[in-house]
C-alpha cells in the first residue's frame, strides 16, 4: 500500500508510520510541525519507502501518484496544546478532515479519521460504548477539540454515505508511551518528568478524576486491525483498566523509585475545567470485530515510557 499518514512527526503518527514502513507499504509522512517532532521520526530519513512534507493540512493537499490509504492523525491532542493553540485545532479537525477526505476519494483511497474519547465529554455513563452521545460543553476551553472532532466525524460519515468513501473512525483513549513530548502537559510525561527529577508529583483537584491508559503498542495494533476491517463505525481502542490519577501518581513514584512526594494542586486556569470526571473505555465492539484487546501491562508500558524519559531528563 501507498499510505499519508498525516500528523506523522506525532507521538502516535511516528508509530504507525514505523508499523506500516515495517510491513513493507509506502508511507509518505505530513506535518505542520506545531507539536510534531522532526525527532520522531529522524531514524525514518534515508528509508527508501519514507518521504516527508512538511504541510498544514488545512490548506488544500497535493499528494502525487495514487494512495491506498489515508490516516488522519494531525491534531494537538494535549489539553495544554490546544489551549494553546485552539484556532489550529479547530481547523485541523475541521477543514483538515475535509481535506484529508476530499483527497481520499479523489484517490480511492481507504480513509481512517483519528478520533477521541473526547467525544463523550464529561460523560455521564461510565465505561462508555460507542452507542453514547456524549457530555460535551461546545464553549469550553476543551470545546476546541471536542467539538472539532465530533465534527470531523460527521464529516466522515457523510463523504461515507454520500461519496462512498470507504471510512473507518478509531476513538482513541488515553495513551502512552515513548515519543510523547516531556512537556505537552499530560499527566503521564508531567508525572514521570517530576518523579524522576526529585519534584513533587501534581495531583490536580482530589486525584479522585479516573483515568485509562494504553499502552502506545496496543492502540497501533488496534488501529491496524480498524483499517483492515470492514466496520464504518466509531470503534474504541483504549485499555478498560480505568485508575484514580492519585492511584497513577503512586505508581509512577514506585516504578521510578523517587523519592518525590505527591501534592494536590488547584490550578486556576483552564486546565482543569470540563475536566472529565470518570473515562474508561467499553471495548466489547472491539474484542467482537477487531478480536483486539490490550496486551501491555500498565507497569509493563509504564518501565518502557520511563526509560525513555530518563534520556530526555
Ligand atoms: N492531571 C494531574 N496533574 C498533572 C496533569 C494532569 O492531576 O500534572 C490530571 C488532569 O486533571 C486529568 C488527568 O490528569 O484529570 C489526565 O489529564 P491529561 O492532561 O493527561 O489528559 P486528559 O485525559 O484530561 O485529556
Amino acid at each position: 500500500m501507498r499510505i499519508l499518514i498525516t500528523g506523522a512527526a506525532g507521538f502516535v503518527g511516528s508509530h504507525l508510520s514505523d508499523r506500516f514502513l515495517a510491513e513493507g507499504h509506502e508511507v509518505i509522512g505530513m506535518d505542520n510541525l506545531i507539536t510534531g517532532s522532526m525527532n520522531n521520526i529522524a531514524h525514518l530519513f534515508g528509508h527508501k519507502r519514507f518521504s516527508f512534507v512538511k504541510h498544514n493540512v488545512y490548506h488544500y493537499i497535493y499528494v502525487d501518484g495514487p494512495l491506498d490509504a489515508v490516516l488522519h492523525f494531525a491534531s494537538p491532542a494535549s489539553p495544554n496544546d490546544y489551549l494553546e493553540h485552539p484556532i489550529p485545532t479547530l481547523k485541523v479537525g475541521s477543514i483538515g478532515t475535509m481535506n484529508t477526505l476530499g483527497l481520499a476519494k479523489a484517490k480511492g483511497a481507504r480513509y481512517l479519521l483519528a478520533s477521541t474519547s473526547e467525544v463523550y465529554g464529561d460523560p455521564q455513563i461510565n465505561p462508555q460504548p460507542e452507542t453514547y452521545w456524549g457530555h460535551v460543553n461546545p464553549i469550553g476551553p476543551r470545546g476546541v477539540y471536542d467539538e472539532a472532532k465530533r465534527f470531523a466525524e460527521a464529516m466522515t460519515l457523510a463523504y461515507h454515505r454520500y461519496h462512498g468513501v470507504d471510512t473507518r473512525i478509531v476513538r482513541i483513549f488515553n495513551t502512552y508511551g515513548p515519543r510523547m513530548r516531556l512537556h505537552d502537559g499530560r499527566v503521564v510525561p508531567n508525572f514521570i518528568y517530576q518523579a524522576l527529577t526529585g519534584q513533587p508529583l501534581t495531583v490536580y483537584m482530589d486525584g479522585k478524576q479516573t483515568r485509562s491508559f494504553q499502552y502506545v503498542s496496543d492502540l497501533v495494533e488496534g488501529i491496524h486491525r480498524l483499517l483492515h476491517s470492514d466496520e464504518v463505525l466509531p470503534v474504541n481502542i483504549g485499555n478498560p483498566a480505568e485508575m484514580t490519577i492519585l492511584e497513577f501518581a503512586e505508581a509512577v513514584v514506585e516504578l521510578t523509585n523517587s523519592q518525590s512526594e505527591i501534592v494536590f494542586v488547584q490550578p486556576d486556569d483552564e486546565r482543569i475545567t470540563d475536566d472529565p470526571k470518570v473515562r474508561q473505555p467499553d471495548i466489547t465492539k472491539a474484542r467482537q470485530i477487531l478480536g483486539w484487546e490490550p496486551q501491555v501491562t500498565l507497569s509493563d508500558g509504564l518501565a518502557q515510557t520511563i526509560a525513555y524519559f530518563r534520556d530526555k531528563v
